[in-house]
């Protein structure tokens, strides 16, 4: 260890560590604990241990295509969804009438308690010592990172390196016409590692969010707006929980009226947003409120979230009321919503402008293509949301102990989940926006429903030692019940008195129909089932979907054959014949390594990909046999 350093923790025989993870958000968290359960010394540094893995906008986990990553994180061992079942105020599953591949489980959480809850896994963790420092530099030389200087402690070496410092880098906020440096409300910006990071070449860009105002609840009157209670029975997040906290609280429905939507209007100059001071790309997914009364002067209303932070806060969130107006606007346009008329404000809505690294410049395990053993997680990739951060998070931590250990990276597919999907996209494609999940970015959604992450994924985390054997045979016992209700179905014929309705039919056929559920099974079919209801709608969508999932599998066989093509390094798409000027621009751009990837980037045609396909055959070709002239030449050189 360095003589500058004076740190004395869990280091490894060499006296550094494995691992270091600077930034205890939800990328950080999950990053440190993967890496640590995995055997690796690790060392988690964080600007302020007081604010483990915040929520620094909405107090929720999960959704559509986030309650997606969340169920994934679980199968590979990871922390988040069972830290939410635990700490979940209120459990819904989003989309419940769709189809099942659109399902995704969402829970308001006890921002605090969640908070607490994590940090207390973590100070647990064996191997991981957390302590609250600045990492203001990174120890690189010809070889790659060696390891941080830190603000107090001074340099500290380690084998690998994963940064996942959020909204922090050289974060600055908005609120109308002011602005200060932050990383969120309350916390300073990381300066200091923005800067190292430039000068080792990276090129920082910036994006923007924002987030809305939180209000206290003593000052809502309840009874004007529309309560919105959960699910019963309130849906579990983890495989390995045996219960959910339970629905302990309501959320709230208000709504913007035209009164609202005027002052609004009236001071769109006020808005940080509008006045030219913003310059960083925000989410267009997640629109402020001045965002949406600009795009669609047409609605009349929008919807307001009223939702609470926790149990012991009369603090709630306005879901859906995103700004960065002056305060002054911002109590104004509350107060002319039904049922906060008299409405105070505990803290104020902002917008926040900060840097991320083009994740281009990552491999697909993470680490960075610029410095070796140097891995990027979360938000500083250009994503946005505490899930799609901790999927990375996981996946960086994963990588860097198989880095640390000498082991060759871990990759997953998009065909094995959104946390495949999400980082094939960002390493291949880049970011021009803020990148959050939906289940339109899957081609194969029908086969990553939520209920089906653990039978993909729990191979993997039982693999690196994040899943203990009794979870794994678990998941195995009840996967082989799963197919023995699909035998027992296939097997048997409904009772007598169904007969005219459904014939000679096996109920596994009867099931197949739109209009019949497992309920109808179950009841007036009088067939016995031996699994819980989770496991009966895994069986019935196996059974309603059979065909598309079949259709699904051969398409992505297709597929995957181009993933094993490899484009040419020193291409040149000028030279292909037959391709459209814009497409040989977006591919000189991209230089997608594969066919595969350049099927993926956005405004290339399946012909396109068949003319680039022959082309690279015919040079494939020619360099097996070169022409005579061309033979002599080479021989020549
Ligand atoms: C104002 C605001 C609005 C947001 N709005 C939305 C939204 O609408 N939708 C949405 O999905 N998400 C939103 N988010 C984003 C959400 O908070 C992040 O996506 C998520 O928290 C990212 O997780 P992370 O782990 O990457 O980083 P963070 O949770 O930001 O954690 C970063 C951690 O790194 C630490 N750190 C930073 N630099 C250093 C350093 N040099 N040394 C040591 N520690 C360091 C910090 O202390 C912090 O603990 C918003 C965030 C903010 C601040």
């Amino acid at each position: 260890m360095n003589e500058e350093s004076c740190y004395d923790g869990h280091m490894n025989s060499a006296g550094s560590f494995d691992v270091i993870v600077v930034g205890a958000g939800h990328a950080g968290c999950e990053a440190a604990l993967a890496a640590s359960r995995m055997g690796c010394s690790v060392l988690f540094i964080t600007l302020n241990s007081d604010k483990v893995a915040a929520m620094s906008c909405n107090p929720a986990i999960g959704g559509i295509g986030k309650g997606h990553i969340v169920r994934e994180i679980d199968a590979l061992g990871g922390e988040m969804a069972r830290t939410i079942d635990r700490t979940g105020i209120q459990f819904r599953l989003l989309n419940r009438r769709k189809g099942p591949a659109v399902r995704g489980p969402r829970a308001q959480a006890d921002k605090s308690r969640y908070s607490e809850a994590l940090k207390q896994v973590v100070e647990a963790q064996e191997r991981l010592d957390l302590v609250q420092d600045e990492v203001v530099d990174l120890l690189v030389d010809s070889d790659g990172v060696s390891g941080v200087r830190c603000l107090f402690r001074g340099e500290i070496e380690a084998k690998t390196v994963v940064i996942c410092a959020g909204t922090f880098l050289s974060g600055m906020m908005h609120i109308g016409t002011e602005s200060f440096a932050g990383g969120r409300l309350g916390d300073p910006p990381s300066r200091g590692l923005a800067s190292s990071l430039e000068l080792n070449g990276f090129d920082l860009r910036r994006l923007k969010t924002g987030t809305p105002p939180r209000l206290d609840g003593e000052t809502i009157d309840f009874s004007k707006l529309t309560p919105q209670p959960g699910d019963e029975p309130p849906p579990k997040f983890s495989f390995r929980s045996s219960e959910v906290n339970g629905n302990k609280i309501r959320c709230y429905l208000a709504r913007t009226t035209p009164n609202c939507h005027r002052i609004i209007r009236d001071n769109l100059k006020r808005s940080a947003l509008f006045s030219g001071k913003i310059t960083g790309v925000g989410i267009r997914y997640c629109p402020s409120i001045e965002d949406k009364i600009k795009r669609f002067p047409q609605r009349e209303t929008h919807h307001i979230f009223i939702e609470p932070e926790g149990l012991s806060t009369s603090e709630y969130y306005a879901n859906g009321f995103a700004t960065s107006l002056p305060f002054d606007v911002q109590i104004a346009m509350l107060r002319s919503v039904d049922g906060l008329q008299d409405v105070r404000i505990t803290r104020p809505g902002y917008a926040i402008e900060y840097a991320f690294i083009q994740p281009t410049e990552l491999h697909p395990w993470l680490e960075t293509k610029r410095v070796k053993r140097l891995f990027l997680a979360g938000q500083i990739n250009g994503t946005s949301g505490y899930e799609e951060a901790a999927g990375q998070g996981l996946l960086a931590g994963i990588n860097a102990a198989l880095q640390a250990r000498g082991e060759p990276p871990f990759v997953m597919t998009r065909r094995e989940g959104y946390i495949g999907v999400m980082i094939d996209d960002l390493v291949s494609l880049g970011c021009r926006e803020p990148y959050r999940m939906f289940t339109a970015r899957s081609e194969h959604r029908l086969l990553l429903s939520a209920d089906t992450a653990d039978v993909r994924l729990m191979g993997h985390g039982h693999r690196f030692g994040l899943i203990d054997d009794d979870t794994f045979s678990d998941m195995k016992r009840r996967q082989n019940e799963r197919e023995a209700e699909l035998f027992a179905l296939s097997h048997k014929v409904c009772r007598d008195e169904c007969q005219d309705e459904f014939g000679n039919k096996s109920l596994l056929e009867i099931i197949r129909r739109p209009d019949v559920s497992y309920a109808d099974l179950t009841g007036r079919l009088g067939f016995e089932s031996r699994l819980g209801p989770p496991d009966q709608d895994i069986v019935e969508m196996q059974v309603k979907y059979e065909g598309y999932i079949r259709r699904e599998e051969a398409k992505i066989e297709r597929w995957e054959r181009l993933d094993g093509v490899r484009i040419p390094q020193q291409i040149d798409f000028d030279a292909v014949p037959g391709l459209r000027a814009e497409i040989r621009q977006r591919l000189a751009e991209s230089r997608p390594a594969t066919l595969g990837a350049a099927r993926r980037l956005p405004g290339i045609t399946p012909a396109a990909i068949s003319v680039l396909s022959i082309y690279i055959a015919s040079l494939q070709r020619s360099e097996r046999n070169p022409k005579p002239s061309e033979a002599e030449g080479s021989r020549r050189i």
